[in-house]
């Protein structure tokens, strides 16, 4: 049986970033995975400007960058963002196995084995994983035990508990074929009635549809029409750029049975779900103990606001492995706490407020028609929008600037 320092369980890009920072460093480190080849993680692949500041080698995954935005509000209104700094949009196959052939270059032995819960056991001096109902009956033992096994982590619910099904966000979309011609411009549009949003996130051989909900106000039929509705806007804005998003009633039906048809035999469907805690959860919820520690969606780190969980599932993975190298790494629970904790947690009780009212309309709706007609707003959305501006003083950031001439 061979002994590892560190075993993580999960290579998404929480746990193949902690392998190759950790592995770099010399420790000796084995990396799980249980994902079937060529089948992608259900995500929009949105990394913030933040993100790839802080981490620039991203930007050497295969993707595309975004420098505009077309944001709509609940009614439609249009407003168009223009980006100080770049996001990039991957496709997820490409960006996980970026990181993780990062991590096995830096030296970590890298394992295609699903580990649960079961196969999991403690012993004296750390741990002993074994593969369930895998093909081999291959064991390994450790030191460290890292979930970073995503959101629906065995790891995490067997170490810190289930999460209640209230504290799940949903995700769903398709991928879809990029238009014949013209642009394709990426889109997030707040949707009218619902809490959340929809996306359209184009990719270089494809775009990633979708839309991001609370567990509470899911409801399938009526979200997944919705998204059908929003995918027909968007191809239908492709050839006629006076078109509505949100279907109209001059809308041409052959044109839209047309795309219709087309997305109907070629788009492919996906779902999963993102952590969305309570306020409550983050003072209650640890994430690291005596041998073990959570990383990314496993430890519930994702943005209860817009679902973004890559820029967390990274940091959070540097500052566990600053915490274990320096041999300290039960200090990993204080600094992500000091780090985006907080930040964290105040999106949470904005959530409700967010996708709530505000002076008689969607606070989303006000939010974007203050932004057209206020360049200090539109500073502030494209702020938060790059991941630049946090949630602690966004209430401040907006005041000041609506406070500020035009
Ligand atoms: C539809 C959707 C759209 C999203 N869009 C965005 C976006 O645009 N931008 C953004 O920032 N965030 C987005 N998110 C959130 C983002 O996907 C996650 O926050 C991020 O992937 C978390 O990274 P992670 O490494 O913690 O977990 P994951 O990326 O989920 O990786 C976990 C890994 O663990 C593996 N695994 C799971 N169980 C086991 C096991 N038992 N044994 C071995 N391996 C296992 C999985 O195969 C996977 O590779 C979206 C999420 C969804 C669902």
């Amino acid at each position: 049986m061979e002994h590892f320092e560190a075993l993580i369980v999960g290579a998404g890009p929480a746990g193949s970033f902690a392998a190759e920072l950790l592995a770099r460093r010399g420790v000796k480190v084995a990396l799980f995975d249980g994902r079937p080849e060529g089948e992608p993680k259900a995500c929009g692949g949105g990394v913030t400007a933040k993100a790839l500041k802080a981490w620039p080698h991203l930007l050497n995954a295969v993707g595309r960058t975004v420098d505009e935005l077309e944001m709509y509000s609940p009614s439609g209104k249009r407003l168009h963002l223009k980006l100080k700094e770049p996001f990039a949009i991957y496709s997820r196959i490409a960006f996980d196995s970026y990181l993780r052939d990062r991590a096995r270059a830096a030296g970590a032995e890298v394992f295609a084995a699903k580990i649960s819960a079961r196969g999991i056991k403690r012993t004296e001096n750390g741990w002993m994983l074994k593969e369930v109902a895998g093909a081999s009956d291959a064991e390994w033992s450790g030191e460290m035990l890292v979930g970073a096994d995503g959101a629906g982590s065995s790891v995490a619910r067997m170490l810190a508990g289930p999460l209640p099904p209230s504290e799940m966000e949903v995700a769903f979309g398709y991928r879809a074929p990029l238009p014949e011609s013209g642009e394709s411009p990426t889109v997030v549009a707040f949707l009218p009635g619902w809490i959340g949003y929809a996306w359209a996130f184009p990719r270089l051989d494809h775009i990633s549809f979708g839309i991001a909900t609370t567990q509470e106000a899911f409801e399938h039929q009526p979200l997944d029409k919705l998204l059908w509705d929003f995918m027909l806007g968007y191809y239908r804005q492709r050839e006629d750029p006076r078109a509505k998003l949100w279907a109209s009633r001059k809308t041409d039906r052959d044109r839209d049975q047309r795309i219709k048809a087309k997305l109907g035999s070629s788009a492919e469907r996906y779902a999963a779900r993102i952590p969305g805690l309570n306020d409550k959860t983050w003072d209650a919820r640890r994430v690291c103990g005596e041998g073990w520690a959570l990383l990314g969606d496993a430890a519930g780190f994702a943005d209860p606001v817009t679902g973004e969980g890559i820029y967390y599932a990274l940091r959070s993975a540097e500052l566990f492995a600053e915490s274990f190298l320096a041999q300290t790494p039960l200090d990993y629970e204080g600094r992500w706490r000091q780090d985006f904790g907080r930040d964290l947690k105040r999106a949470s009780q904005m959530r409700r407020r967010f996708y709530g009212n505000f002076w008689g309309a969607p606070f989303t709706e006000r939010m974007i028609e203050f932004a057209r007609g206020h360049r200090g707003i539109k500073r502030v959305l494209g702020d938060l929008v790059a991941g630049e501006q946090g949630y602690v003083d966004l209430k401040k950031k907006l005041a000041r600037s609506a406070l500020r001439p035009v």
